[in-house]
Formats: C-alpha cells, structure tokens, sequence
C-alpha cells in the first residue's frame, strides 16, 4: 500500500448515526453532540454524524417508531447514538408500528453486551462514599418477552387470570457476556463478581453459571467470587466499593444497574454501551423521562458519558487511540463540570439548565484539550 493510500485508509470518516428518541432525548442527545463536534474540531477526530428517526418522530413521518429506513443507518453506521424511547406510550401491539427500537437495534445487531458503569465523583454528592464498577448485563435474551423468542412473544396468558412469562438462558450468551466481562475486568481491578439465582433457577441459573466458571477459569489473573443476586443488592449498598464487574443476566443486570447509578449520584450520571462484534451503541440507562421532558431540565452526562464509552470501544476497533484521549477529556470534563455546585443541573441541586451544562461541558473540554499537560 502507498503512504498517500495508507493514510486515506486510517483518517477514513467514522459514521456516528444519533436517533434522539422521546421525552429528554432530544435535549440531551443536541447537548452531546455539541460535546462530541467540539472535540471533532478540537482533536480532528474524523467523525462525521447523521441523524435519524425513532420513537413518537418516526411514527408521526413513517408510521413506525423504528422503520427499515432507521436500520440500515445504523446497520451501516461505525457507532450509534440512541436517545430514551417512550416505549409506554407506542401502539401495541408491536406489529401497528409500535415496536420497542431500543430492543430492535440490541437484537437486529446482537449488541449482546451491556455495559453499564456506575462510579461515584468526587465532589458529587452521593448515597455511598465510593464506588465504581461496572455491570456487564447480557442483553439479548432472559426474562425479556420481546427479544427471547424467534416468533411470537415471551409472555402469554392460557385464560384471563393466569399469565406465564418464559426465561431464554443459554449456553452461548451466557459465555460471549462473561468473556466481555472478564476482558473489562482485566483493562480494570481485575475482580470479577457472577451475579445469580442459581440456588433456585438451578437449571436456567444453574447453565449461566456453569459457562460463566468456565470462562473466568480461563483468565488466571482474574480474582472471581460469586453472589446471589438478593444479597448482590444489599452489599451494593453495604460495601459498593468491594466491586469491579460484575457480570449478570439481562433483567437482574437491568435493576442491579439502576440501584448502582442511583446510589452512585443519579439516574442521570448513568451511560452505558450496548457493545457486540460488529456494532456498538451508546445509550443512557434510564428511560424517556416524559415529566421533565421538553423544559431543559434533563442532565445529559448519561449520554455524553455513555457516548465516550462508544468513542473508546471505536477507538479499540480502528486503532484510533486519539478517540480514546477525547474519551478521556470528556470524562474529565463532565467530571469537573459536574463537581462545582455552580454549574450543576437540577437533578442534583443545580440551576443549570441542559443546554447551559453542555455549553460549560464543552468550555471545560476545550480548556483541558488544550492544557499541555492533558489529563
Ligand atoms: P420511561 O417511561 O421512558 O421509562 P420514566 O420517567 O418512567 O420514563 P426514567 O426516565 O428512567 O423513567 O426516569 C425516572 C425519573 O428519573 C424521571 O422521572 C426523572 O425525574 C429522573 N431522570 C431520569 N433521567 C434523568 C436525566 N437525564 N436528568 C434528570 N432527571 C432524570
């Protein structure tokens, strides 16, 4: 290969389609790609975002909340963006147009992987004094009744007053969400927590937790304890700062997750990567938010933070490791933004409103991108 074709190949855009969704989405999702423009510019990052419909906007323009038209942008995007969906207020059933695109795009790009880190920051107040983990929360099948099922759902009812939900655990999920689990763990403390019910799901459980020994056993230098999911969730809040993954099934990942970011400061510090071999998307992990929706109130840091996750996962893929420094001065960014009470949104006592906080996001990103000394 030439020099002039070598480095055309490297400096190649990166797609980074954002859908906004529902409620806050739109607020939030314009408020980190101010962050995300800012560093384009400031570190030449060579990404290039688009936009798309999903949701209420999608509904309204293409009589679905996630058309054929939403899933080739992100089937041919490096990296998604996906704001809140309203999922409570679509058509059901599904198949009316009404389908849960959050859902939709972790199976359609078997983004099997949800990587959710909760993490206390100094000066932020929080409900444990410190903690910082993440839970690796498989993201394909479970108790989910619209993504366990090849055909028809996963809950049904055989008269009016009985309803049966059935729960997809295998061996091949179990396993690919333990490898990413122990490979995070390893970049990280090098502790590994499997997450269970195995005393009384012992077959369902009991499979999870036979490939997820079978994995850990493979990374020596991994500490690997197990928990029982009851008592994972009192010793998050008795001894948070004891975890560093933990590695779990989709529903029990699901509230573990949201227990650990509220104790950690708040639903709205709380990112996440739906991460698998091909895709990787950003996405906050709390919902739509309706009541505060459209009055900037929002804090957006959920997904800024979440999409510095997607900017690391990007920069591992094409070996970019300057998407991996603006990962890092985001973080920063938010974390200096978020410790001075001035300059807080109201979710955690402050008075800015979404669009002042990403401004002061950004102000702090363009100090730190150009401190000699980096951070
Ligand atoms: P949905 O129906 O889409 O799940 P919800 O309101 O039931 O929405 P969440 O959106 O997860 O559930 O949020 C619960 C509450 O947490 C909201 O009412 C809101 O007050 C608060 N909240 C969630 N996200 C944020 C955020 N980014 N900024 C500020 N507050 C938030």
């Amino acid at each position: 290969m030439t020099g002039k074709l070598f480095s055309e190949t490297i400096m190649k855009n990166l797609n980074i389609v954002s859908f906004a969704g529902d409620g806050i989405g739109p607020e939030i999702s314009a408020a980190t790609l101010q962050v995300i423009e800012a560093a384009n510019q400031a570190l030449g990052l060579g990404l290039a975002v688009t936009h798309g419909d999903v949701g209420f906007a999608a509904l309204e323009r293409h009589g679905h909340t996630i058309p054929e038209t939403t899933m080739e942008q992100a089937r041919n995007a490096d990296g998604i963006i996906l704001g809140p969906c309203d999922t409570y207020g679509y058509p059901v059933p599904p198949d009316q147009g009404g389908a849960n695109p959050s859902s939709k795009l972790r199976l359609s790009l078997d983004l099997y992987a949800n990587m959710r880190p909760s993490r206390t920051i100094p000066g932020v107040p929080s409900l444990v004094p410190q903690m910082d983990l993440v839970i690796a929360r498989e993201n394909t099948e479970g108790f989910y009744a619209d993504r366990n099922m090849f055909m028809g759902s996963g809950e049904f009812m055989p008269t009016p007053d009985v309803a049966l939900a059935v729960r997809k655990i295998t061996a091949a999920s179990s396993k690919r969400i333990t490898v990413a689990a122990c490979e995070e763990a390893m970049k990280r403390r090098k502790h590994l927590t499997i997450v269970s019910k195995a005393n009384v799901l012992k077959l369902s459980d009991g499979l999870f937790l036979r490939e997820a020994r079978a994995v850990a056993a493979q990374y020596p230098d991994l500490a690997v304890d197990e928990v029982l999911v009851d008592a994972m969730a009192s010793l998050l809040v008795r001894t948070p700062e004891v975890y560093d993954v933990i590695v779990t099934t989709n529903m029990f990942g699901d509230i573990l997750s949201n227990q650990a970011s509220e104790l950690a400061g708040g639903l709205g510090l709380a990112g996440s990567l739906n991460a698998g071999d091909t895709h990787a998307m950003a996405q906050a992990s709390h919902g739509s938010a309706p009541d505060i929706a459209s009055k900037d109130l929002a804090n957006p840091s959920s997904v800024m933070f979440s999409t510095s996750m997607l900017l690391v996962w990007l920069a591992e893929r094409h070996q970019r490791p300057a998407l991996k420094r603006a990962a890092g001065l985001i973080d920063q960014a938010i974390f200096d933004t978020l410790a001075n009470p001035k300059t807080r949104t109201a979710d955690l006592g402050g008075k800015l409103g979404t669009r002042a906080f990403g401004n002061a996001v950004c102000a702090r990103f363009s100090t730190l991108a150009n401190d000699p000394r980096d951070c």
